[in-house]
């Protein structure tokens, strides 16, 4: 008597991805409920169950579907927002403000729901993903009916979804708790990165994940630069150093990992970790050729990711897995590397097995969940097929073809898509909400970049704008004089400091956006003579001075201050400015009390280009009678300190020398 099951395939050509990469044609394979329960030839397998259907898979591959080791799938609705940009241009100029002014529970749910759709087109079955409201993500694919591991996102930055860190670990826990017995979703915590996270972060979202045994998603060594940075902040590389916080001792899934070491890989392979390979995010980045080949002669667990439709710009496995190959073979300069079952052993199998779903997924092997793919080889770009050798397949599949070849998806035993139709996604409504959603970012974006103000604030970070100052700048001949005079008993000196101050200026075509100044102070200790801290700021110099006084005495322009965080490069590849001017001085700087009143004054050296000499007086002030009050006191302190005869200098140095 035949066992009853629920669907029969028959007549396919099956590519099981198990560890023989065993292969039936005619083949069969047997689903009842969520799980496989036979795979076989199909003589065998007609035999002994009885399906309430039964599919016949003429001129088509049955394999498991594909697993999408990484991603961010929200981000399908910034797809082509902003691209050609290097790494931290395009993610803290573009990706960061744009998601803290749009991304809500609904923007999730909907990005997510319009990736799944995208992901079942292409014959993806399980993905990756990394996210803000990974709850709302989570909700959406199981809506959908797709398997995914989700990763709440923790980082030192205040996110969209969470003021703080101790606010997205505390719903991180939340959402695994409330999850980790889903049958399609896996909940994961998943730290942004090393350098977006401090060791204390770290250290938390390994315990979080070790407490309930649940995934933790991260991004390791994408770049050299991380790299550098790294070892010059810790002394050592990026794996030796989320290895000290822990991560190594949770189920770890490390996406890119292109700049490790034998020894990391290694490191990586004991710790049982996955790892997450995105080649067409690492060609688009430029970050450089992760060494896949040793991972998988280490007995690494390497999946194939498409990373999110921001930096790819889609979710296109059948890409993917030609790009590992082909990068592979470019790489060694060895067309041996990475054959075709193997690209697609790390697409399937492997994959399954870096997400730590290997007992569910990735292979069509009897008890695993059936999450199965149907794939057209008979299209015009995919024929003749050749049947001569085990490998054909393999290659047909991965050298031509296509994600629209992919004709049927079952995940969990459920139907998502038969005959190119989806079944649980309505894609003109999705599409329709999508379009809507990009004419606001479209208008957020051209607002913004009206106003170098407006760009500077969608930065983020502490901008402060500073009060208005009284202030007064004299060319002298001499410096001894001044510091001298600064010993009369009249003044008392609070505190001195030495810098040496690198000052970059940005301009632009509208004057009236006024000047971007980058200014790095070093700061000098002369007794050792060495700098003993290196400070950047940025600062946005108006063009209108607010008034004047005896003396030429000045009330100083309005100033938008906020600490420099990213490179000189960063600022000049996010402002785009017209043209530049670089100044370097010498700066001893004293605060001083003089009358009851404070002031700081500036001796200054420029040196490059060679100015000379300037003394600056300058004093904070908020009120018109308290300047006015200021002015005569700075007026008398140049007589004090033997100034008053000097020429005053109106202009900022930046003037001077873009007028000579
Ligand atoms: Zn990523």
């Amino acid at each position: 008597m035949p066992e009853t099951i629920d669907t029969l395939f028959t007549n396919a050509l099956v590519l099981t991805m198990d560890r023989d990469l065993t292969q039936y044609l005619p083949g069969a394979v047997a689903v009842k409920g969520d799980s496989i329960v036979a795979v076989g030839y199909e003589d065998e397998i007609k035999k002994g169950y009885s399906a309430r259907e039964s599919i016949d898979c003429s001129g088509k591959v049955l394999m498991p579907g594909l697993i999408n080791a990484h991603t961010h799938v929200p981000m399908t609705l910034l797809r082509g927002l902003a691209d050609d940009l290097r790494l931290d241009v395009w993610l803290m100029g573009y990706m960061m403000p744009v998601e803290r002014e749009f991304v809500s529970p609904e923007f999730v749910r909907l990005g997510t729901l319009l990736a799944c759709a995208e992901q079942i087109r292409s014959g993806i079955t399980t993905f990756n993903d990394m996210y803000y409201f990974e709850e709302d993500v989570a909700k959406a694919a199981a809506e959908a009916g797709m398997r995914a591991v989700c990763g709440q996102t923790v980082m030192k930055f205040a996110a969209p979804d969470a003021a703080s860190y101790e606010d997205s670990l505390a719903m991180a826990r939340d959402f695994i708790q409330r999850w980790k017995d889903h049958p399609l979703i896996v909940p994961a915590v998943s730290p942004h990165a090393p350098y977006t996270c401090t060791a204390e972060i770290l250290r938390a979202t390994a315990e979080l994940a070790k407490e309930f045994d649940v995934p933790l998603h991260t991004h390791l060594a994408e770049t050299a630069f991380e790299v550098d940075n790294m070892r010059n902040e810790n002394g050592m590389p990026v794996i030796p150093y989320v290895k000290k916080q822990g991560l190594l001792d949770a189920k770890l899934i490390a996406a890119h990992c292109v700049h490790v070491d034998v020894g990391e890989i290694r490191s990586l392979q004991h710790a049982g970790a996955g790892v997450a390979h995105n080649p067409s995010s690492n060609l688009k980045l430029a970050s450089g050729f992760a060494p896949v080949m040793k991972m998988l002669e280490t007995g690494l667990n390497v999946g194939i990711g498409t990373d999110g439709p921001a930096s790819n710009n889609d979710l296109d496995m059948f890409e993917e897995v030609r790009l590992a190959a082909f990068i592979a073979k470019a790489m060694t300069n060895d067309p041996t590397s990475l054959p075709a079952p193997r690209a697609l052993l790390m697409a399937t199998r492997l994959g399954a097995q870096a997400l730590h779903l290997g007992h569910l997924t990735g292979s069509v092997e009897t008890g695993k969940r059936a999450d199965l793919i149907l794939v057209d080889v008979s299209p015009i770009h995919n024929s003749p097929s050749f049947k001569r050798g085990a490998d054909n397949a393999y290659a047909q599949i991965v050298y031509a073809g296509k994600s629209t070849d992919v004709s049927d998806v079952m995940v969990n035993g459920k139907w998502l898509m038969r005959a190119h139709q989806l079944l649980t996604l309505k894609e003109d409504e999705l599409l329709a909400q999508a379009a809507q959603i990009a004419k606001k970012i479209d208008a957020f974006l051209i607002e913004r970049e009206q106003s170098v103000l407006s760009k500077l604030i969608a930065l983020g970070g502490s901008l402060e704008q500073e009060s208005f100052e009284v202030q007064v700048k004299v060319k002298i001949t001499e410096a001894v004089p001044i510091i001298q005079a600064l010993k009369r008993p009249e003044v008392e000196v609070i505190r001195q400091r030495h810098y040496r101050e690198h000052d970059v200026y940005f301009f632009f075509d509208d004057p009236s956006q006024g000047r971007l100044r980058y200014r790095e102070d070093d700061f000098i200790d002369d007794i050792k003579d060495i700098i003993t801290n290196v400070r950047s700021r940025l600062t946005l110099i108006g063009r209108k001075r607010e008034g004047a006084f005896e003396n030429e005495v000045l009330l100083s322009r309005s100033r938008y201050i906020a600490p420099a965080s990213q490179s000189l490069r960063f600022y000049r590849e996010y402002f785009k400015p017209k043209s530049e001017i670089a100044i370097e001085k010498d700066r001893l700087r004293w605060l001083i009390n003089y009358k009851n009143t404070e002031f700081f004054i500036n001796l200054d050296e420029v040196t490059e280009p060679q100015l000379g000499y300037f003394l600056e007086i300058k004093s904070r002030t908020w009120s018109r009678t308290d300047a006015e009050h200021k002015a005569q006191l700075v007026s008398e302190l140049l007589a004090l300190l033997g100034a008053s005869e000097g020429e005053t200098v109106t202009d900022d140095y930046i003037d001077i020398v873009s007028a000579s």
